[in-house]
């Protein structure tokens, strides 16, 4: 679309270690729209691995993976800058109510391209409206010489496990509950473990424009979910987008989008 070529990213993802058992990793060659957080956990059974990205460039090889667990991919929602590395993992995990838009037979990509032409012009100016600057180019660099920026890859991948509110993920030493957090997407889940009041939020809340008027978003679910998280008890927030954040500022999240779209 572009004759402008991109250079080659000399890595493609950054990690940095949160914890000794937590590790993050980016693609900073992703603009910030689909920037997402990918989250290692280590546990003592087996390792977690939440979001995969965009699926530019593999996943999988690059995380260090305890040896001899076999990691468990669980995705927040099938949004595509969380699906991408999916289909890399033996174990594929997420909520019922998106398994049919990981299924490989019907499946369509929720993002065919990485051009902002491309996308769906509602979308597109909903997240404007939100406060996103959108680049011509998803991308300010390629993972490999010859990349095809004119098509996403897409790799649907039947879940090997369907989630639902309620469910217990243990790694042996920790263990989250799922906590189903509709609104932004049908089946956005978040992980929560209340011993360290660690929440995994994923896309349902993040320190940065929200978006509830997506394909597949749903306003009255949105505040109901927001709702919700004006409860929870939490030390840290680790979302699927921008900056860990404590109690107080999911707190300040919370009431403003309640205050912005709660009317009743
Ligand atoms: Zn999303
Ligand atoms: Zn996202």
């Amino acid at each position: 679309m572009s004759p402008t070529p991109l250079p080659v990213a000399p890595t493609w993802w950054a990690q940095s270690r949160i914890s000794p058992d937590i590790t993050l990793l980016r693609e900073p060659w992703v603009t910030e729209l689909l920037r997402c957080n990918v989250w290692h956990v280590r546990g003592k059974r087996r390792d977690l691995v939440i979001d995969s990205g965009l699926g530019v460039a593999p996943l999988l090889p690059q995380l260090d993976i305890t040896s001899g667990h076999e990691p468990v991919v669980v995705l927040t929602h099938t949004h595509a800058d969380h699906v991408g590395g999916w289909h890399e993992f033996p174990s594929r995990w997420l909520h019922e109510r998106e398994a049919g838009l990981v299924d490989p037979d019907t499946s369509e990509p929720d993002l065919a391209s990485l051009w902002a032409a491309d996308l769906d012009i509602q979308e597109s100016d909903h997240m404007r409206a939100a406060g996103y600057e959108l680049p011509d180019c998803f991308l300010t660099a390629v993972p490999h010489h010859g990349f095809n920026l004119d098509s996403l890859p897409h790799h649907p991948a039947v879940p090997t496990r369907l989630l639902r509110e309620g469910d217990v993920i243990d790694l042996g030493d920790r263990a989250f509950e799922v906590l189903h957090l509709p609104g932004h997407s049908p089946g956005s889940i978040g992980l929560y473990e209340s011993r360290e009041g660690l929440f995994f939020s994923g896309d349902a809340v993040y320190d940065g424009p929200l978006l509830d008027e997506l394909a597949g978003s749903d306003i009255g679910e949105y505040i109901d979910t927001m709702r919700r998280l004006t409860e929870i008890s939490v030390q840290t927030v680790l979302p699927g987008h921008g900056e860990i954040f404590g109690e107080q500022r999911l707190r300040e999240i919370t009431s403003g989008y309640l205050h912005r779209r709660d009317k009743t």
